[in-house]
């Protein structure tokens, strides 16, 4: 039975987010079945790792066969509620916000960006390089409800990020991607996630360091 997804740790997440990528390359190269020991040997994972975090949700593999590539990443894709299109709703259409906006990568069709949103006039209606349209933050919660957007990302200076966080609770986003250098408190049923460039590089430094 798969486990209450809120009692699965980020960690075990992030893994099967890799997996899936592993198994999308190995797809691509026609790979039809794959032991844990190969897949971790190619990727540099820990076989027995990717045995354990796959039995939190079943059994996936056969023994001494291994996984068939494809059924295995369809089980993913599930597991990761990526069977379907996840729509995104970004707050500042500034620099990064417009940047995450018209990245590519986002076209593969797991993740959309919906809509951007912003409180500065001038960018309010205007749209950006690939067509994305940019809202009065005002909007957000009747955008939110009619455009299907589950998931918020928070690119405004660090000194509106609170009350930007407040506006997409309100607006019922219950999974806020957080840009902003400032640590964000989410009701219960909320699931944040903070990226920091900064404390990657600082963490890079630590080793590089003498
Ligand atoms: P920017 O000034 O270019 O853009 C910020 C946008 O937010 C502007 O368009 C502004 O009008 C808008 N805004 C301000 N208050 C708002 C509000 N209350 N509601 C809606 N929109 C509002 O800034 P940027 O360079 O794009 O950076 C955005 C944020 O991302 C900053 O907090 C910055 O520190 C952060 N950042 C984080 C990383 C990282 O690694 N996490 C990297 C770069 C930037």
């Amino acid at each position: 039975m798969i486990p209450e997804r809120q009692s699965v740790s980020e960690s075990v997440a992030t893994r099967l987010s890799v997996y899936l990528r592993c198994l999308t390359l190995l797809e691509s190269e026609e790979v039809r079945h794959v032991s844990s020991e190969t897949l971790a040997q190619r990727f540099d994972l820990n076989s027995a790792q990717i045995r354990k975090d796959l039995a939190i949700f079943g059994e996936f593999g056969v023994r001494g066969v291994g996984y068939e590539v494809d059924t295995l990443k369809r089980h993913l894709l599930g597991l990761l509620g990526l069977d379907r299109t996840r729509r995104v709703a970004i707050v500042g259409a500034g620099h990064l916000g417009t940047a995450l906006a018209d990245y590519g990568g986002f076209h593969s069709g797991e993740f959309e960006i919906a809509a951007l949103f912003d409180v500065d006039p001038g960018k309010i209606g205007t749209r950006t390089r690939t067509g994305v349209r940019v809202y009065d933050v005002s909007e957000l919660p009747g955008v939110v409800e009619s455009q299907g957007i589950e998931i918020g990302v928070i690119t405004v200076p660090g000194e509106a990020a609170a009350e930007v966080a407040e506006r997409c609770f309100g607006a019922g986003l219950k999974a806020i991607l957080n840009f902003a250098p400032v640590r964000l408190n989410v009701p219960p049923g909320v699931r944040l996630k903070n990226v920091d460039l900064k404390i990657n590089l600082e963490t890079l430094s630590f080793y590089i360091a003498k």
